[in-house]
């Protein structure tokens, strides 16, 4: 096949949760051919593998079926959403949506698990993802530094409460922004928030300072 390259496939954020249609399987079957080696993932993506050549044509196929495509690996992953089974208004699919658009497949030092919830009741597990984000009737929480993985876990601890739907994206593209600016190599989400401490990412992300201007530290 010569130099390859792994895209992540997955659904639109939709009512419903990560629904694929037998059409979007079936293309996606065609698409990339009957030897492809399909990975699902645990957050919700599907991993393949294809020429470098061939990459934009098979992406560009597989949006116009509606599906999202994204770069794999040390990026940040596309949103991690509940089923919205609230309703789209109460559970904020259209803030969803925009935010998905807005952090799926942005290149960080290590890779990135942004969960969403439309309610407390949390479904979509958003206090072990990298950053949370919980829908609190027409407000927003914010959680940092969630750890599902090795004997060491933790749950993401709470950074911003009263989030309005105005400020949530600049929010969370500051934390992923100052992250990227400041991790340490490799370090993951969760070790840079302990090390830098949950105040200054506080202050970091208080308004005024979300989206641009936040300190860049040594
Ligand atoms: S988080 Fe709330 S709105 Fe979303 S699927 Fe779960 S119960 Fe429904």
């Amino acid at each position: 096949m010569g130099e390859t390259v792994k895209i992540a496939i997955s659904p639109a954020i939709q009512l419903g949760g990560s629904l694929f249609t037998p059409n979007q399987l079936a293309e996606i079957g065609h698409v990339l051919g009957a030897d492809a080696k399909v990975e699902v993932t645990p957050f919700k993506q599907l991993y393949a593998e294809v020429a470098l050549e061939q990459r934009d044509a098979v992406k560009e196929k597989l949006e116009q079926i509606g599906l999202d495509v994204n770069p794999a690996g040390f990026v940040t992953k596309s949103l991690i959403a509940c089923n919205f089974c609230k309703g789209a208004e109460e559970a904020g699919l259209e803030t969803a949506v925009a935010l998905n658009e807005a952090i799926a497949g942005i290149a960080t030092p290590t890779p990135l698990k942004i969960g969403y919830a439309g309610c407390a009741l949390g479904t979509s597990e958003p206090l072990i993802k990298d950053i949370g984000v919980v829908k609190m009737r027409d407000k927003f929480d914010i959680y940092v530094g969630g750890e599902p993985k090795g004997l060491k876990t933790s749950f993401a601890k709470l950074l911003r409460s009263g989030v309005t739907e105005k400020q949530l994206i600049p929010t969370v593209i500051a934390l992923i922004d100052f992250y990227k600016e400041n991790a340490k190599g490799k370090e993951k989400f969760g070790k840079f928030v302990d090390r830098i401490s949950l105040d200054r990412l506080k202050d970091m992300t208080l308004m005024g300072k979300e989206g641009g201007g936040h300190e860049t530290i040594d």
